[in-house]
């Protein structure tokens, strides 16, 4: 829930969110204390954007600072990376039972298909198996669709029976034919496997889920065996504080429901132990005593699989703020389970970039200030503010579900008791907005959404450290704010939380982005930058997220269902003033605001309700307000943009290519580290299929 998404995206987004409104023009961007960095003012000739398909873009990402960091902390970041990438199969392996059997038999297909290459059926299975390779499986990663694909089933059968037998994945009773069988039925039939995340309150959520982390359950019964488990540990006087059902999958055997904890020597336990294997390398190297013990404890957990050692390698995780590298490493977002408590294995590891962390500081340095002036309750506030540490930081290695398509921002640990108790860490991941901004250069999305030159203008001129800004604001202010009444726990608000927190982060963040204390702390030059960030988050409320949902269909995903939340909400309160106003030109719908400080009012005014609903686990209050503003889709509207869009040409979503890292061996010793930078997606991926395959297909 802690993922930072961009925010509204013109361009480019992974899982993503945030525009980045800029042009091939100068972009100015704005470093704490108001001084001004010039940045590069072309494209630079690093090649970020690689190539193309389907809805997916792959872009490539620098490393900058790796050749400074000393031996240690480059031997530190290679240990990591090489953790992050041997849990990539069981990102696989939660997201669907089907995954890695089908990623398996295509890459068998891909590599020794002996027919025709260049025909129209291999090249649209080519382009199945990158789709696979981006979504981390057969659903789309935003939509959590199935991929329907192009080939023709008879392709796929032929194809099958002309590949050396040895390089499928068979199980050892079954025919050539059995398995044709089997492959077919799960990757043609919709009926199998159909939505890997469903959010449709009106069926059984576990059910109508194809993601693997219930077998046998349903809905109720998960619901019943958590809080039964919660309730006998509250009689038996245990910590009830630890985020239940975590790392586990639950299933039925023999009519008895039961938890198969992801450790070694549980369910995963090959990649688990290959992730161990480099933590405990890592542990060498580590660059403090807080660091060293926190890699201690993960490898602890992930030897126990107590989720207790969990929480305990949380809160040293969190106060490790002196080493400059670090890492997220474990089972930690709960988006891919539809009663959000199953966590998705994920790492990125990463280093400090000094420079632009002092923007960051500023703001969490006056963390109480916005705590104590937000509109929201007196009761619902934090009355002090704990730790709240912001960084700003440069990616060195995404893995799992972080890889291919990444957040931009990381606020962790995810525990509320922990968050309030020891605070949490912001990050805001800066060389990759950096490469969606370069890729982004000039692809005409703006001049066709914007309403105005003005509003491209101002876009232009502020939109780069506004959106910067806001990103900062809504991790390591948005995330960290108000508190919850007593026995209140986030789990109440059931689907409809993820979407209700990532507003309440959203709408603090707008709430002060035009506030006068922004130009007073010096981190905005002009408020002028709080309505351009105004403007790209109406047109992407409103309008522009709608590229990324399908004719006919619904909104879903949580960051999309916050932002379209809020921004129908505002429209709609502010519409007899025309705080906000739709209007037509040549036939194409645009919006424009005529009222800044109104917006900023009623942007307070909903901030104040979403907190109250948080607060009181108001699960009726969001219900009613996601389900009135943020699910359904203008389908006139939706219509236009889509045909609009498409004229562009511009693919929504973007993933990366992961730099690799190089050792360099003096006799028996690492003597240096080098970064290169890979630009074949197809490739990596292979390579990663070929050496960071630790599990079973079945
Ligand atoms: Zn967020």
């Amino acid at each position: 829930m802690h993922f930072l998404f961009q925010r509204y995206y013109f361009f480019t987004q992974m899982k993503p969110l945030r525009i980045i409104a800029i042009m091939s023009v100068t972009v100015s961007v704005m470093s704490c204390g108001g001084q001004k960095k010039d940045e590069k003012t072309e494209k630079d000739d690093f090649k970020y954007l690689t190539e193309q398909f389907g809805d997916s873009k792959i872009l490539r990402y620098q490393v900058p600072g790796f050749g400074s960091l000393s031996l240690k902390q480059k031997k530190l970041i290679y240990f990591l990376s090489q953790s992050a990438l041997c849990g990539r199969d069981i990102t696989w392996d939660q997201n669907c039972r089907y995954n890695l059997l089908v990623r398996r038999t295509c890459e068998a297909v891909y590599e020794g298909y002996k027919g025709d290459r260049s025909s129209a059926d291999f090249k649209n299975f080519t382009l199945y198996l990158k789709e696979l390779w981006f979504n981390n499986g057969l659903h789309h990663h935003y939509s959590t669709d199935k991929t329907q694909p192009e080939f023709s089933k008879g392709f796929f059968v032929s194809a099958l029976k002309a590949v050396e037998p040895s390089t499928l994945p068979l199980a050892g009773c079954q025919t050539l034919e059995q398995f044709t069988l089997e492959l077919t039925k799960i990757i043609f039939d919709p009926s199998i496997a159909l939505k890997r995340v469903s959010l449709d309150p009106s069926g059984d959520l576990v059910l109508a889920s194809a993601c693997n982390f219930y077998d046998g359950v349903t809905q109720k019964e998960a619901e019943e065996f958590y809080k039964n488990l919660k309730d006998a540990d509250a009689k038996a006087k245990k910590d009830t504080r630890i985020s239940y059902g975590l790392n586990t999958k639950l299933v039925k055997v023999n009519g008895r429901i039961k938890e198969l904890p992801w450790k070694v020597g549980g369910l995963y336990s090959p990649a688990i132990e290959k992730i161990v294997f480099w933590l405990d390398q890592a542990k060498t190297v580590a660059e403090t005593r807080e660091q060293k013990a926190s890699l201690e404890k993960l490898v602890d957990y992930y030897r126990t699989g107590s989720l207790v050692s969990w929480d305990e390698y949380n809160v040293l995780w969190v106060t490790d703020l002196d080493a400059l590298v670090d890492f997220v490493n474990g089972f930690i977002e709960s988006y891919g389970d539809p009663l959000a408590m199953k966590a998705g294995w994920e790492s990125v590891v990463n280093f400090k970039d000094m420079e632009a962390t002092r923007r960051t500081k500023i703001v969490s340095d006056n963390a109480l200030f916005f705590e104590t002036n937000s509109p929201t309750d007196a009761q619902y506030k934090k009355k002090e503010v704990k730790g709240i540490t912001a960084k700003v930081i440069t990616v060195a290695q995404l893995g799992g579900e972080c890889d291919p398509t990444t957040p931009i921002g990381i606020n962790l640990p995810n525990a509320n008791w922990i968050r309030s108790e020891h605070g949490s860490k912001s990050v805001t991941m800066d060389n990759i907005t950096y490469a969606y901004d370069q890729a982004s250069l000039g692809n005409g999305f703006l001049e066709e959404f914007a309403a105005s030159p003005e509003e491209i203008a101002k876009i232009r001129e502020y939109g780069y450290a506004a959106s910067s800004l806001t990103t900062d604001m809504h991790e390591c202010l948005g995330h960290a704010s108000g508190q919850l009444k007593p026995g209140i726990t986030h789990d109440m608000l059931k689907n409809y939380h993820s979407s209700i927190e990532e507003s309440r982060a959203d709408l603090f963040a707008l709430y002060y982005i035009m506030d006068p204390k922004m130009e007073e702390l010096g981190l905005l030059k002009s408020l002028k930058a709080g309505e351009a960030e105004y403007d790209a988050f109406i047109r992407n409320g409103l309008m522009t997220q709608l590229v990324r949902i399908k004719p006919g269909k619904n909104i879903e995903e949580s960051h999309m269902r916050d932002r379209a939340l809020i921004a129908h909400w505002v429209y709609e309160k502010g519409k007899n003033e025309k705080i906000v106003e739709r209007f037509s030109r040549d036939g194409k719908t645009y919006f424009r605001i005529n009222d800044y400080a109104g917006l900023r009012g009623l942007f307070g005014q909903l901030l104040k309700e979403i907190q109250r609903i948080t607060s009181e686990g108001d699960y009726q209050a969001a219900k009613d307000l996601i389900e009135t503003y943020a699910v359904k889709v203008d389908r006139e509207l939706h219509k236009e943009v889509l045909e609009r869009y498409k004229k562009l040409n511009i693919a929504p979503y973007a993933g990366f290519i992961n730099p690799s890292y190089e050792i360099v061996k003096q006799g028996d010793s690492i003597s240096d580290v080098k970064v290169i930078y890979p630009d074949d997606f197809a490739t990596q991926m292979m390579e990663y299929s070929k050496n960071y395959s630790f599990l079973p297909v079945r």
